[in-house]
C-alpha cells in the first residue's frame, strides 16, 4: 500500500535530516515522507526492533543513506545536519522490557548523544516522547500540563522514566545551550509495518484474526486507548519540526477517538470477517486504564488534527497484514 503524505511545506529549503530509529515502524514512514518532500535523509538504526525490510526500497534512493549505529554510542556524521528526529527506542512493552537496562540507556544516553550531535551541528532536534510519560493517568483526557502518574519501580518504568529523563535533557540543552528542540508526546499509533510479533494490540489482534486464532484480551478489555493512524502521525511530526523555533512542545500527537480494547477487538473481527473467539488473559502490571490525548496544543500551534478514521486506518492495516499472510511472510507466532 502506498501512503501519500500531504503537508503544507511546499516552499521550504532543502534539509539534511538524521532519523534515528529510521528502520522502525514510525521511522521508516517518516523517512519515506521526508524523501517524498525532497529532503536528504540519513537513517541511523541498530536494528533492535527495526528491519531492513522497512527501508530496503529506499536504499537506491540518491538522497537516502542507512547507517547501522547504536545511539548509546557517540554519533559522528560528517557535513552539515539541519534536523534530527530522535525515534530510536523500542516502543512495544514486549521489546522494551526484553532489555530494560538497555532501554533506559537508549532513552537517556541515546538522547544525550543526539543532543550533543545537535549542539555540534547547530541542528534542530525533535524527540519522540510518549503518552507513557503520563503513566496510569489520574487526569482524563491528558493535557501536556499534566505531570503524570508513573510507577518508578515497575516493569514499564525503564521506558516511561527513560522517556521522562529524555524530555528533561531536551529542555536542559535548550535552556543551557539554546538548542532548538521539539518534544512530541506520541499516543498509540498503528498502521502498515507494525511488527506482527511485537505484542502491540492492533498488530496482535489483526494477525490473530487473520489466522483464525483466539483474540487475546488482557484484563477485562474495558481499558481504553486512542489510536492514531501512521500517516496522520507523520504529518504531525513534520509540522512540529517545521514550526517556529519558539514552539518547543511538549505537544501531544494522537487521535482523541477513545475506544475500549474489547471494542477494537470486535472492530477488527468485523473488518476481517474472522470467526476467532475472545480469550481473556491477565492484565500486565501497571497497564494504564485510560488514555486519550487532549490535542488543543497541536491544533492551535500547528493547525494539526488527525483525519484518518479508525475504520479507514484499520482497513489499510488489515490489508497490509493480509498481503503478508498471503505471501506466507508471517511465520512467527504472536
Ligand atoms: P519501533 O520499535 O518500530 O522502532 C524503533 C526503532 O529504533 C527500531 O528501528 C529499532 O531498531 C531502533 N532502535 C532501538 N534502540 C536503538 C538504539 N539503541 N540505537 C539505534 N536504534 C535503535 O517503534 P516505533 O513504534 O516506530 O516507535 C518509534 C519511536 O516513537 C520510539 O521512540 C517510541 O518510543 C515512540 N513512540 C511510539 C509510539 C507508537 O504507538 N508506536 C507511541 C509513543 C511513542
Ligand atoms: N492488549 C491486549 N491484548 C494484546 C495486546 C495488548 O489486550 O494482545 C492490551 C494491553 O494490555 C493494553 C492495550 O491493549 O491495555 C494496549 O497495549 P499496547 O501494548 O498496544 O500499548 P500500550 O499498553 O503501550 O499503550
Amino acid at each position: 500500500m502506498t501512503i501519500q503524505y500531504r503537508n503544507g511545506h511546499s516552499t521550504r529549503r532543502h534539509h539534511r535530516i538524521v532519523v534515528t530509529g529510521g528502520a522502525g515502524f514510525i521511522g521508516s514512514h517518516l523517512c519515506d515522507s521526508l524523501l517524498q518532500r525532497g529532503e536528504t535523509v540519513i537513517c541511523l538504526d541498530n536494528l533492535f526492533t527495526g528491519s531492513m525490510r522497512n527501508v530496503r526500497p529506499l536504499l537506491n534512493h540518491p538522497n537516502f543513506t542507512f547507517v547501522e549505529h547504536d545511539v548509546r554510542e557517540p554519533i559522528e556524521i560528517s557535513g552539515e545536519i539541519d534536523r534530527i528526529f530522535n525515534l530510536a527506542c523500542p516502543a512495544s512493552p514486549r521489546h522494551y522490557q526484553r532489555d530494560p537496562i538497555g532501554t533506559m540507556k537508549t532513552c537517556v544516553l541515546g538522547t544525550l548523544n543526539v543532543l550533543e550531535l545537535a549542539r555540534a551541528k547547530g541542528a534542530r532536534v525533535l524527540q519522540a516522547s510518549t503518552s507513557e510519560i503520563y503513566g496510569d493517568p489520574e487526569v482524563h483526557p491528558q493535557p501536556e500540563s499534566y505531570v503524570g502518574h508513573v510507577n518508578a519501580t515497575g516493569p514499564r518504568a525503564c521506558y516511561d522514566e527513560g522517556k521522562r529523563a529524555a524530555e528533561t535533557l531536551m529542555f536542559d540543552f535548550h535552556r543551557l545551550y539554546g538548542t532548538e528542540i521539539k518534544v512530541a508526546r506520541i499516543f498509540n499509533t498503528y498502521g502498515p509495518r507494525m511488527l506482527e510479533n511485537d505484542g502491540r494490540v492492533v498488530s496482535n489482534f489483526i494477525v490473530q484474526a487473520l489466522r483464525g486464532e483466539a483474540i487475546t484480551i488482557y484484563g477485562s478489555g474495558a481499558q481504553t486507548r486512542s489510536f492514531c493512524f501512521i500517516a496522520d502521525l507523520v504529518r504531525g511530526l513534520e509540522s512540529l519540526m517545521e514550526s517556529p523555533a519558539t514552539v518547543t512542545g511538549p505537544c501531544n500527537l494522537g487521535n482523541p477517538h477513545e475506544v475500549t480494547i474489547e471494542a477494537i477487538a470486535r472492530e477488527i473481527l468485523a473488518h476481517t470477517g474472522s470467526q476467532s473467539g475472545l480469550q481473556f488473559e491477565p492484565l500486565p502490571v501497571d497497564d494504564p486504564k485510560r488514555r486519550k490525548p487532549a490535542i488543543d496544543t497541536a491544533l492551535e500551534t500547528l493547525g494539526w488534527r488527525p483525519n484518518v478514521s479508525l475504520q479507514d486506518g484499520l482497513r489499510a492495516t488489515i490489508a497490509y497484514f493480509a498481503l503478508r499472510t498471503a505471501t506466507s511472510e508471517l511465520k512467527e507466532s504472536t
